[in-house]
């Protein structure tokens, strides 16, 4: 980990809310680059919302969010066009192909030999049959695929995923995640959100669990066990399933680099 350099991503009291509604309350936040950093919490606990508000998305109610060095909230279009992002359940363009997707975002992010970059991914993620079909007329999980493939495809230094592989076999599932934990190993970030405890345990170095929009813990994925008996899921029961009241302080403390590692 490299704590002291300036983070890739950085907010600061950052909260939303929807009308009256509170989805997250004030947090901090840093990740550093070379992290893979992910944030746990079951359905509806603001997931979604915290990688929104880091990516531009949306803006927060408060707070403050640097991403890259840049804004996000006076400057979202940059952060925007600085970073990869694969939303959750968000498809690729119905009437383009993926030939056609890929083609467009690769030349939006000015890559180099595009159409062999192009074909090297659709052949990756097994899709060269589908080469020049609709979007529209793809499987969900093919897709989920091109998505995928538009984010690796300009191997972005600071990548965001939300629910990645919700949708793919475990043979992808592998592949991708052979692919992402190669993309840190040289010097890649990765923000990536999801109730699948089980990627924490594979990928993270990081990692925070929240409950209705509050921050429950934060730390190395080791440093969150109690014990070596610990599974994450226990863990992870025990925090969720406490009292609001009991975390309500936890959640002031922030999710600086206080790993133990
Ligand atoms: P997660 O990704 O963890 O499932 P979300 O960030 O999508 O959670 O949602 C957090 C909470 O905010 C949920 O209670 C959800 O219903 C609410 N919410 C999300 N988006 C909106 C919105 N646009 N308007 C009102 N409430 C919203």
């Amino acid at each position: 980990m490299t704590a002291g350099s300036s983070p890739m991503v950085s907010a600061k009291d950052m909260a939303k809310k929807y009308g009256d509604f509170v989805a997250l309350h004030p947090l901090n936040v840093e990740v550093h680059a070379g992290e893979f950093f992910g944030v746990f919490g079951p359905n509806g606990a603001g997931k979604s919302t915290f990688i929104k508000l880091l990516t531009g998305q949306l803006r927060p109610s408060k707070g403050r969010i640097e991403v890259l060095g840049v804004d996000a909230v006076a400057d979202p279009q940059k952060v925007k066009a600085n970073i990869g992002i694969v939303p959750e359940s968000e498809s690729p363009p119905s009437f383009l192909t993926p030939t056609e997707f890929l083609e467009f975002v690769a030349r939006l992010r000015g890559v180099d030999d595009m159409k062999a970059k192009v074909e090297h991914w659709l052949e990756w993620f097994g899709l060269q049959e589908k080469r020049d079909t609709m979007c529209k007329d793809l499987s969900k999980g093919q897709r989920q695929k091109v998505m995928l493939a538009s984010a690796f495809i300009h191997k972005p230094k600071l990548l965001f995923l939300d629910e990645p592989f919700a949708n793919l076999d475990p043979i992808y599932q592998r592949k991708c995640r052979e692919w992402l934990l190669d993309h840190v190993a040289n010097g890649g970030t990765i923000f990536l959100c999801s109730h699948v405890l089980e990627m924490a345990e594979r990928m993270c170095n990081r990692m925070a669990i929240i409950n209705d929009g509050r921050v429950l813990a934060a730390g190395t994925v080791k440093g969150l066990k109690r014990s070596q008996d610990e599974t994450l899921e226990d863990v992870f029961i025990r925090l969720v399933g406490r009292s609001i009241e009991d975390v309500e302080r936890l959640s002031d403390e922030g999710l600086g680099d206080d790993s133990e590692e």
